[in-house]
């Protein structure tokens, strides 16, 4: 007899990407697929220095188990981390959690019964679709534009479903690359106040902004809107600008979602590792960081520069798309000019073929997905294999 499986399993499915990461061990393969960063800009030696201070200063604490809310030095830097950004937060405002990954699955896993509402963004994080899917949420989606999602349309549809939640990446979205404007920012606390909505701003790639920082976090932006304090859980991450590997991200809200949030966790994994933390804690304190985010920002800059650049001269009007200004994505729509394909999964086929690899867009919808959609990471190949790679993609369309 096969086993029998959770009935909540029927809701999800392995996604297409993965399907697709399995081709990308083809030897040659240039890959714009993945929303990984790039290793070779982890900070190995800063946290050779961190760990290393972590083992001689504080072994006892960092190996031994801790407490679910997090490792309290961890909680202090990230505090003060938040606070360069703009956003006053307390230790006790946030919990340390595995990855923000983590701060999702608990904010689903605290706020959604079977059958809710909850309105994301399309397109938006697939992750977030497949886990809040599991939960048994009906996920309803607002259409976005380069300047994210699209506050007028976000009302209606709150006002007509009365979601549970809005889950939003403002900055930098994956896959959109779409940053939200200061006046939508304002509008989306608005909504929240004027509908006693909760809104949920997921942040990961806020900090790898190119040329100038984005407009303030929804959550800096609480303060600025009475009453909206309250309504905005928030999720951060040190994995797209440190190391994803050491999975520390943070989860801030008002207090009974933390505490129902630390509740859950404490069933799951108990406390996010905290050698882990106790490393991230000791690599905030040095110092380090702020040059690394120097660093981070000016080299992926000037790859979303050559990815734009090769983009438009290699694929000219079969392709529409808006220079993203940070994160690590470009979101690309086939136009169909000159007779070229509009099916992002067949370009995707035959870009393999070509040697170069993507996602289609399609699957980061949850209603109603665009197919002539595909995300392009610029995150882990130089600017020559950029350069290649785009003209490869070129060839593709035209094969
Ligand atoms: N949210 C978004 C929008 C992401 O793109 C990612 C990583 N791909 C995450 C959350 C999760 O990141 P992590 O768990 O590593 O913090």
């Amino acid at each position: 007899m096969p086993l029998q499986f959770a009935e909540r399993l029927n809701k999800v499915e392995t996604s297409a990407i993965r399907e697709l990461f399995k081709l990308l061990g083809k030897p040659g393969i240039i890959s714009f697929a993945g929303g990984f960063p790039d290793p070779a800009m982890f900070d190995v030696e800063g946290l050779k220095e961190a760990s290393g201070n972590v083992l001689n200063e504080e072994p006892g604490p960092a190996l031994q188990y801790g407490a679910t809310e997090g490792y309290q030095p961890l909680r202090d830097q990230l505090s003060t981390f938040m606070a360069t950004k703009g956003s006053t937060v307390a230790p006790h405002e946030l919990i340390v959690t595995t990855g923000s990954q983590q701060a999702l699955d608990l904010i689903g896993k605290t706020m959604i019964s079977p059958g809710d509402k909850v309105i994301v963004e399309g397109p938006t994080f697939l992750a977030t679709i497949q886990c809040f899917r599991l939960y048994g949420a009906e996920l309803i989606s607002a259409p976005i534009d380069a300047h994210g999602v699209k506050t007028d349309e976000l009302e209606t549809l709150i006002a007509q479903h009365k979601p549970k939640f809005v889950y939003l990446i403002p900055t930098f979205g994956n896959p959109s690359g779409a940053m939200l404007s200061l006046e939508r920012r304002k509008k989306v606390l608005e909504l929240a106040v004027k509908y006693d909505t909760l809104i949920v701003e997921d942040d990961p790639y806020g900090d790898l902004y190119f040329d100038a920082p984005p407009p303030p976090s929804l959550l800096a932006l609480t303060d600025t809107v009475p009453g909206s304090r309250d309504l905005l859980a928030h999720c951060g991450t040190l994995s797209k600008v440190l190391s994803p590997g050491l999975r520390i991200g943070w989860l801030i809200a008002q207090p009974a979602l933390l505490a129902n949030a630390v509740m859950c966790k404490q069933f799951s994994d108990a406390h996010t590792s905290t050698f882990a933390q106790a490393t991230a804690s000791q690599y905030l304190k040095c110092g380090r960081m702020p040059s690394t985010l120097v660093h981070v920002r000016q080299v992926y800059a000037e790859r979303a520069k050559a990815m734009g650049d090769a983009l438009k001269r290699e694929l000219g009007d079969a392709v529409a798309f808006e220079r993203p200004r940070g994160g690590l994505f470009f979101w690309v729509r086939l136009t169909g000019a000159k007779g070229g394909i509009k099916d992002a999964g067949e370009l995707a086929r035959r870009a393999i073929e070509k040697g170069v690899a993507f996602v289609p867009g399609a699957p980061f919808y949850a209603e109603n997905p665009d197919l002539a959609t595909l995300r392009l990471s610029f995150a882990t190949a130089d600017v020559a294999k950029i350069e290649e790679g785009i003209a490869r993609l070129g060839q593709a369309l035209n094969s």
